[in-house]
């Protein structure tokens, strides 16, 4: 049997028997011997345990830049479980009840002007990469100036048909053009 010998445990400050190859160990490496497991773990806790809201926030840092880290990863395993998923009639059926229910109100949504507005210059931005490529960015410049030379025209345009009008409106009696209608006066006049 190996000898034992009496010592101080470090944690709980109560004597204990440690073997003394336990104490030559602990000695080579300057670790402590502790009178048992409890000891051990109580000694080795953090000082400062970091608080829930501080876990948490830690937890939620490192999940974004695993999501970031696997980006492409979990993509594509987003698209296999859904096509898997939507395999299934009856998760089709409960996907098209879910649009119908919303259809309403998706459609008001789209409606609104600001909605148009936004996706007025979406799909331009979209169709000036698609068709345009490195290229974009020129036409839709371009594409702004024609709109905005279409609106002077316009503008132009107007102008002209509400000068015709006011005209046509301030025009003295006697200078009405012939439009080819029926002369009154030459009947009325026959006595
Ligand atoms: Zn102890």
């Amino acid at each position: 049997m190996s000898r034992k010998i009496r010592c101080i445990c470090p944690q709980c400050q109560l004597p204990f028997d440690a073997k003394v190859s336990r104490i030559n160990r602990a000695e080579k490496i300057g670790a402590p011997l502790y009178c048992g497991k409890v000891c051990f773990g109580l000694a080795n806790r953090l000082k400062n345990p970091p608080t829930e809201a501080e876990r948490k926030a830690a937890k939620a840092e490192y999940d974004r830049q695993y999501r970031e880290r696997n980006a492409e990863k979990r993509k594509q395993s987003h698209a296999e479980y859904f096509k898997h998923w939507y395999a299934q009639p009856e998760n089709r059926a409960a996907a098209r009840a879910i649009r119908k229910a919303n259809m309403q109100r998706h459609v008001e949504y789209c409606r609104r002007p600001e909605y148009r507005e936004y996706k007025r210059g979406y799909d331009r931005q979209y169709q000036a990469k698609r068709d345009y490529g490195e290229f974009a960015e020129a036409a839709l410049m371009l594409r702004e100036l024609k709109d905005e030379v279409n609106n002077i025209a316009g503008e132009a345009v107007n102008l002209d048909k509400a000068r015709e009008k006011a005209n046509e409106r301030n025009r003295p009696a006697g200078e009405i053009p012939d439009r080819g209608q029926p002369e009154t006066g030459s009947l009325g006049n026959a006595e």
